[in-house]
């Protein structure tokens, strides 16, 4: 939480929905709010609802304007199988609070059950199967006045403030999807170039590879990793490892080389091993207990893992980063939270 200062040419303001934040106040001067901001949500269901397919089921719609006057219609659900469990999305609502302060609350997800089981009736959904939701922003050019719904951006935006406030030195990106991120970087790149006068060097983004993906064909290289006993590890958790970490999976193996303990599977978990959670820390910078949970591995994504994996977890980090027991008590009650939406 310390605040320093870096002396740079140029600065890349790419914050998502809090760019407006950064922006307020630059130089001194009063910026205008470039960008509205909806919130998303979509549902985790601990129930393999839908076997192997996904599906775009129509739901209901409903809208109530500040005249009481109301709006009913049809809208899009979708319904896509997830690591044994349902993903269900996406309820869209207009966002105008502080970007920090937001939380999913139990009124959303109660409202939007009610419109997933009306999509799907067979389905019965019921709260408790509910055990994780994933909210957060998207921006929005504004609602429809007619039906209240929500209009999202539907492309990437970047502002060169030179132009648009006469401030030097900074550009804004906000990108709209994940899919077409590295267009957008590598747009943004460009931008950064010619306004330092350079000529930007050849972009390698369309033939550079994500880490992990130095896999040909996906199928042989799953068989072989299946088929390869030699660390003792079983068929589930050489699957999860070759998902996870794809041509890199010998980074996590590396530490069952060192100790064999590393390979041994989470406690509550039938595929996470405790090599993940220490490449979490000493090689992905985690330095929270949620980092690990719910982004580096996949022990928390889909709902809270549990008392004892969370415990097993907070003491594997504990003794990496140099935590007593209240803190690893505080941060496992820290992520207890996450998995309770606000009143
Ligand atoms: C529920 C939901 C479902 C979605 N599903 C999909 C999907 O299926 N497919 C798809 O393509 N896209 C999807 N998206 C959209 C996708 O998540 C976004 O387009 C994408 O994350 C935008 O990336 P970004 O890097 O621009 O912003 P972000 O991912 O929001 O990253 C911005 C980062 O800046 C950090 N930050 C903010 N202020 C500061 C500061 N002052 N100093 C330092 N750091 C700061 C934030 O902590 C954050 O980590 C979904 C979004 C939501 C909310």
């Amino acid at each position: 939480g310390d605040s320093f200062e870096i002396k740079t040419k140029m600065v890349v303001n790419d914050g998502g929905p809090w760019v407006d934040k950064i922006l307020a106040g630059l130089n001194g001067k009063t910026m205008p709010q470039r960008f509205t901001l909806s919130s998303a949500l979509n549902l985790v269901v601990n129930r393999d609802i839908m076997g192997k397919y996904a599906a775009g089921i129509s739901g209901p719609y409903h809208h109530v304007f500040d005249d009481g006057s109301e709006y009913n219609a049809f809208r899009m659900l979708f319904f896509s199988p997830w690591r044994g469990k349902t993903i269900i999305g996406t309820n869209h609502l207009p966002y105008a609070g502080d970007q920090d302060e937001y939380k999913v609350t139990e009124a959303e997800i109660s409202d939007f059950l009610k419109a997933v089981n009306t999509a799907h009736p067979g389905a019965n959904i019921k709260r408790e199967e509910v055990t994780y939701f994933y909210g957060g922003f998207l921006p929005m050019t504004g609602t429809n006045p007619k039906t209240g719904e929500v209009q999202l951006e539907r492309h990437y935006k970047m502002l060169d403030h030179s132009k648009d406030d006469n401030i030097d030195g900074i550009i804004t990106t906000v990108g709209v999807k994940y899919t077409t991120a590295r267009d957008v970087a590598k747009k943004t790149i460009d931008l950064v170039f010619e306004k330092m006068g350079k000529k930007s060097p050849k972009c390698e983004t369309e033939t550079t590879r994500l880490y992990g993906g130095e896999i040909d064909k996906f199928d042989d290289f799953l068989n072989r990793n299946v088929q390869s006993k030699s660390n003792g590890l079983n068929e589930a958790a050489m699957k999860h490892l070759s998902y996870n970490y794809g041509s890199e999976l010998g980074d996590i193996l590396f530490y069952g080389d060192k100790d064999k303990k590393w390979l041994e599977k989470i406690p509550g978990s039938d595929e996470v091993i405790k090599a993940e959670v220490l490449h979490g820390v000493e090689e992905e910078m985690a330095l929270k207990l949620s980092d690990v949970i719910l982004r580096r591995t996949d022990l928390g994504s889909a709902g809270n893992p549990g008392e004892e994996t969370l415990k097993e977890v907070a003491d594997i980090m504990g003794k990496q980063l140099g935590w007593n027991d209240s803190r690893r008590q505080q941060e496992v009650d820290e992520v207890k939270e996450i998995y309770i939406p606000a009143k």
